[in-house]
């Protein structure tokens, strides 16, 4: 018995603890967009890992071709141009699918670095809040729908 009730005691002031921090998030506002901000944070995360492993499936390929290309150096390309002409597509395709990845996840590694320095959901041109409906369809938004508008123009 003399053992139990300290342990009763120590669940009943953890309770209490937890309830003040319940008060607390209440108060303050910002609480609740943290909490948004990690699971964008966590779509950011996985998605810098897929991007990182659709460039890197790129690039494979793309070094496969050139491989290709210097075995077929001495047979003539000339018998069969609709060859090189596809070679030459898939080539553009992945160099294109290879740039606008990159650009990607340009934005979403600008977008994690904002989320560290605490300025995720902040718009780097006119400092204002982003709207939170923005960022749930683009969590790598880092401007503001209105200065994007004007950019674009
Ligand atoms: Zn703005």
């Amino acid at each position: 018995m003399a053992v139990r009730t300290p342990v009763r005691a120590k669940t009943k002031k953890r309770t209490k603890a937890k309830a003040q921090t319940a008060t607390k998030s209440r108060r303050r506002t910002s609480r609740k967009l943290s909490a948004d901000v990690a699971k964008l944070r966590d779509w950011l995360l996985q998605e810098r890992e897929r991007l990182s492993v659709e460039l890197q499936e790129i690039e494979r390929r793309s070094a496969r071709l050139d491989e290709s290309d210097r075995a077929t150096e001495l047979s003539a390309y000339e018998d069969h141009p609709a060859d090189l002409a596809s070679e030459t597509f898939e080539r553009e395709k992945d160099l294109a699918i290879g740039e606008s990845v990159q650009g990607m996840l340009n934005k979403v590694n600008t977008a994690l670095e904002k989320t560290e320095l605490g300025t995720y959901g902040t718009c780097d041109a006119c400092g204002r809040p982003i709207k939170k409906a923005r960022l749930k369809a683009l969590p790598f938004a880092t401007l503001c729908l209105n200065c994007q508008d004007r950019l674009e123009r």
